[in-house]
């Protein structure tokens, strides 16, 4: 996975060094050795990640990084902060300032990789989860888009997976005003089966275990599917790189090592319960932003776009046993009348009405959308003109038998529908020349009367 990487040092020689180490990795590097320059080149460049020192003249790293996530152009490039001690101080202060994620010098190979390579891969995940929330927009859907990353942390729920119930007590301990933490021994098998996991912001999980090993655990959190998107917290030992390598190749998010600095575990976890709800909240989001650009606002019937696709299927290649398709098109009669009568407001009523009768007469199978105005369509996968007919027939009734109850009129209103009825066949052989015969059917409705059901002109109705 290739990234472009901006290295912000005041020590030329510092970003010499991280510069070669980065590309000898196939990273594309950018470099600023002050924090107005960084600021300029993420602004024209847009770097995927930026690594940065904490103490510059001047602005130091903890300004930059807060003009970086106040900038609802940056806010979602992950920043790492370089910090010259180990001070937990700082990396505190580095999280509060919007940092994503710090590293100590002198830069050791390992985690500047690592974490490099973590935030690359939340990154490409967040690009393609905004994009889509873009696609949503374009569509002409309002997002709940909010680029501040601005997410409440409260009721967080954490899962410790730790045998040592001395440590565990301890993490409890730390994290008691940030989460309610649940501990897991790791030693049944069901960790990864239990359905419940979808309620955790996060797990931490000890490498060490005794019983099973931590690796394979976190690869099979990883693939579950109550669990996969869930970040990881892995607790590692001292100088073992190797394990620690190798769990964020297989999908740990973030590591820390033992012994456990207090403030440090706060941080990060508060960064990865931060990121998992903003990425939940991109995704609820497009799921929503999907459904919206599928169905009619008003009657909450599928779209004319929806239908037309829908039916092209039904019509096309994928219809492997060629199934004939009947299409009603229904037009309210004289509905012109309604609206001039009592109202826009009145005539939304009707056709919220009028959608939900026509709901309640279709069966699972059968698919109902809004083609326009006051023009509907329900379309039936199953060729039969006894069936439809007498479908269509006592759609017509549940209309016209009942009056609408309106909150512009004393009087309920007598509503009446005409219906066009066309079956496929070799004649009516596309979705496009199906709908043309039903709107030709329904036009002859209309012409004999309004308030009746016509079958295309080839295809007789029973008797
Ligand atoms: P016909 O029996 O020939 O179908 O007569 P009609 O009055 O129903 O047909 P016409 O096409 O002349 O008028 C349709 C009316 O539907 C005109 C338009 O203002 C109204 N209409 C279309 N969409 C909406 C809507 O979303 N809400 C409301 N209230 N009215 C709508
Ligand atoms: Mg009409
Ligand atoms: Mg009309």
């Amino acid at each position: 996975m290739t990234a472009r990487v901006l290295v912000v040092d005041d020590v030329i020689q510092n970003v010499k060094l991280l510069e070669a180490k980065l590309t000898s990795e196939y990273f594309d590097v950018l470099t600023a050795l002050n924090g107005e320059d960084a600021l300029k080149i993420i602004e024209n460049d847009h770097p995927d990640i930026v690594l940065l020192d904490v103490m510059m003249p001047g602005m130091d790293g903890f300004e930059v990084c807060r003009r970086i996530k106040a900038n609802e152009k940056s806010a979602h490039i992950p920043v790492i902060m370089v910090t010259a001690l180990d001070q937990s101080k700082d990396r505190v202060a580095g999280i509060e300032a919007g940092a994503d994620d710090f590293l100590t010098k002198p830069v050791q190979d390992t985690p500047l990789f690592a974490r490099v390579r973590s935030l690359v891969r939340l990154k490409v995940l967040m690009d393609e989860l905004r994009m889509r929330e873009t696609t949503g927009e374009n569509f002409g859907m309002s997002m709940e888009s909010n680029p501040s990353r601005d997410v409440s942390l409260t009721d967080a729920r954490v899962l410790l997976i730790e045998d040592y119930a001395r440590v565990a007590e301890r993490i409890g301990t730390y994290m008691k005003d940030l989460a309610i933490v649940d501990v897991d021994n790791g030693a049944s098998d069901e960790i990864t089966g239990r359905q419940d996991l979808e309620k955790y912001d996060l797990v931490i999980l000890s490498l060490g275990l005794d019983k099973i090993d931590g690796l394979r655990l976190c690869s099979q959190l990883r693939s579950s599917e109550h669990s996969r998107r869930i970040p990881i917290l892995v607790l590692v030992d001292e100088g073992h790189t190797d394990q620690l390598v190798k769990s964020m190749e297989l999908g740990a998010t973030d590591y820390i090592t033992r012994p456990i600095d207090r403030n440090e575990l706060l941080a990060r976890a508060k960064s990865q319960i931060r990121q998992k709800r903003y990425a939940d909240r991109l995704r609820r989001n497009m799921q929503k932003s999907i459904e919206m650009a599928m169905t009619d606002a008003v009657t909450g019937l599928y779209n004319r776009h929806f239908l037309s696709s829908h039916l092209d299927t039904l019509m096309g290649g994928e219809n492997e046993h060629h199934r004939k398709v009947s299409l009603l098109m229904l037009d309210i009669d004289n509905f012109k009348r309604v609206n001039d009568t009592y109202g826009h407001a009145a005539g939304d009523e009707v056709l919220k009405e009028f959608a939900r009768r026509i709901r309640g007469n279709i069966r699972n199978i059968d698919l109902a959308a809004r083609f326009g105005g006051e023009e509907f369509v329900v379309v039936m996968p199953e060729g039969n003109t006894d069936y439809a007919y007498y479908f269509a027939d006592r759609l017509r009734k549940a209309i016209a038998d009942e009056p609408f109850e309106i909150s512009g009129s004393e009087q309920p209103i007598t509503v009446t529908v005409s219906i066009g009825l066309a079956l496929s066949g070799e004649e009516l052989s596309s979705s496009n020349k199906l709908l043309v015969a039903a709107d030709e059917a329904l036009y002859q409705a209309k012409q004999n009367g309004r308030n009746r059901v016509c079958c295309y002109k080839d295809q007789p109705a029973p008797e």
